[in-house]
């Protein structure tokens, strides 16, 4: 027997329609790639939407098409998103840190019939356009007066090609299966594999991710994404601040330490999130100006993990609340958040940023497991680690045009590729990417713990740790550091830091000291290039054991 509730399908658009309606005169404010800030609210992005989609339905997009959008988060971006998906096209983010070879090969694999471009990407797309053969014209992201001279194809500005059309349009509706956005995962080995969200998918991350123990976010919430819109599908933000009606602040192409200060001071942001490489310009510009945060309540940090001394800084230094979180492309993308259950909530000082440095437990909508290599489950006791597994709604069961690969268990769960424990609260801690593991003696050791303890060491800017062939251990760590300006180590120095607050037999067999550390269009540390550059490197302990 069927319930007897109404058939309403959980489609995107539905929810600008909300914030139209109930948070119509709700202020969305952005710093302009041209220069300004500008302010225009809910009502007003989604009569422009409807103008956006009715322009795109008349120049022949249709339901499944692929629109591209290379573009920094604005108000523009965002009616991008609700014009192309209120007729049942797909917004596809392109990341813009991608190098052109792959951007190429993203775009082609994807079939983007239009792109829509900020003024900044346009030099970029003009050395690209040759081998991008299946997009029809271009669409600038900008009015007339700041159109560039191009010789894109059919290049016009946004503001013509949208005033060429009144708004009487009406959202057209469909399954709610139905193909709402797309996001290519960085593919930092083979190809980037593409993930194909839905609509029901979206809307219903879309509640998970505004949840009290998600990103509490409500209608009094100034809510600013610095996360850009083409990382992860925007962690959700183009979607759950709408949904319940919070201010809206976007910082455009900016994300400097002081322009992302002067944001969050004029406009009393309450909430933000982004990954820790931006926080950490920010809390280097807060040290140098003496400024404080006094509006902001709450910052979400993931996509890498959140440096311990980060998280001190903010709520200590600060009175920050820190949010650390977990989640990938394939999870649109939230998997878990570390907020406090009644059981660590009277924790206080180290303790509780012991806890802090976990990833958190899911909310409803994500299950987890951590199996190992036999598919066998693990205990969850906080200190056994293994393959991490997820199951749920808005979780990928294969990628875009490669639908007859499994990529799921015969239990239906997803393998994330990172590896992790699972504490008796249910709170998941990553302990490192199932490929940057170090196989030591049969036993694996974790390359974050021994980076997260280095960076700790006041001289170092940046520490990654991987393994180096070893006759007797097979792998062992080589901890590669980039020191301070102007400051300098010892191999001994460092290694004294840090004995004694790890395991003896985790400890890094050598330390190279290096300029840079290489990193992925999101910020991540490049292991793979690091890997290569030392592949012939022998360690001291190596020479002696042979
Ligand atoms: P991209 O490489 O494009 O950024 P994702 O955002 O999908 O792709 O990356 C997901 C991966 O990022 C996760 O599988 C995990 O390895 C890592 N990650 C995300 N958040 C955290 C976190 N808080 N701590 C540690 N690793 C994280």
């Amino acid at each position: 027997m069927l319930g007897l509730m109404q058939e309403w399908p959980l489609l995107c658009h539905r929810i600008i329609d909300h914030a139209a309606t109930y948070h119509g005169e709700r202020p969305v404010v952005t710093r302009s790639v041209e220069g300004p800030i500008f302010t225009t609210n809910y009502a007003a992005i989604r009569a422009r939407a409807l103008k956006l989609a009715k322009r795109l339905d008349k120049d022949g997009v249709k339901l499944g098409d692929r629109v591209a959008t290379l573009a920094w988060n604005t108000w523009r971006h965002l009616e991008t998103w609700y014009g192309i998906l209120g007729i049942g096209a797909v917004y596809h983010t392109v990341n813009p840190r991608l190098f052109p070879e792959q951007l190429i090969w993203i775009i082609n694999h994807a079939e983007d019939r239009v792109m829509m471009t900020d003024l900044t990407f346009v030099p970029l797309l003009e050395k690209l356009a040759d081998r991008l053969p299946k997009i029809e014209r271009y669409i600038v992201l900008t009015d007339a007066a700041h159109m560039p001279k191009t010789s894109l194809k059919n290049a016009v500005a946004y503001e013509e090609w949208i005033g060429e059309v009144d708004g009487d349009f009406a959202w057209k509706s469909f399954d709610e299966n139905t193909a709402a956005g797309m996001c290519y995962t960085s593919g930092t080995t083979g190809n980037p594999k593409g993930v194909l969200y839905s609509h029901r998918s979206n809307v219903l991350h879309a509640f998970m991710a505004a949840l009290p123990d998600s990103k509490n976010l409500s209608v009094r919430d100034v809510c600013m994404p610095v996360v850009p819109m083409f990382h992860a599908n925007g962690w959700s933000l183009a979607f759950s601040t709408p949904m319940v009606g919070a201010s809206l602040v976007l910082p455009g192409a900016k994300m400097d330490g002081a322009s992302i200060y002067e944001l969050l001071d004029a406009y009393k942001v309450t909430f933000t999130a982004a990954v820790p490489t931006v926080w950490l310009m920010l809390l280097q510009e807060l040290e140098k100006t003496g400024a404080k945060l006094p509006h902001l309540k709450r910052v979400v940090i993931g996509g890498s993990a959140a440096p311990r001394a980060m998280t001190q800084k903010f709520e200590q230094t600060y009175g920050v609340e820190v949010v650390h979180a977990w989640g990938m492309t394939e999870m649109s993308p939230l998997g878990s958040l570390c907020t406090m259950k009644p059981e660590y909530a009277q924790l206080t000082g180290e303790a509780r940023l012991d806890i802090q440095q976990k990833q958190g437990h899911p909310p409803f909508g994500v299950e987890m497991k951590i199996t190992d290599d036999a598919d066998k489950k693990l205990p969850w006791d906080g200190k056994t680690f293994g393959r991490l597994k997820v199951r749920g709604p808005a979780v990928a069961r294969c990628y875009f045009k490669a639908e007859n690969e499994k990529i799921l268990d015969a239990e239906g769960f997803f393998d994330t590729g990172d590896v992790s424990t699972i504490d008796p609260y249910g709170y998941m801690q990553i302990t490192d990417r199932a490929k940057d593991v170090i196989k030591s003696g049969g036993e694996w050791i974790s390359s974050i713990d021994i980076e997260n303890l280095a960076i700790g060491h006041p001289k170092v800017a940046e520490a990654a740790v991987i393994g180096i062939k070893h006759p007797k251990w097979d792998e062992r760590p080589l901890l590669v550091v980039v020191m301070k300006k102007d400051q300098t180590a010892t191999k001994e120095d460092i290694l004294a830091f840090m004995q004694g607050k790890i395991a003896k037999w985790w400890m890094p067999d050598d330390v190279a000291f290096v300029d840079e550390i290489p990193h992925t269009a999101t910020g991540k540390i490049l292991k793979i290039a690091l890997r290569e550059r030392f592949k012939n490197y022998v360690l001291p302990t190596a020479q002696a054991a042979e």
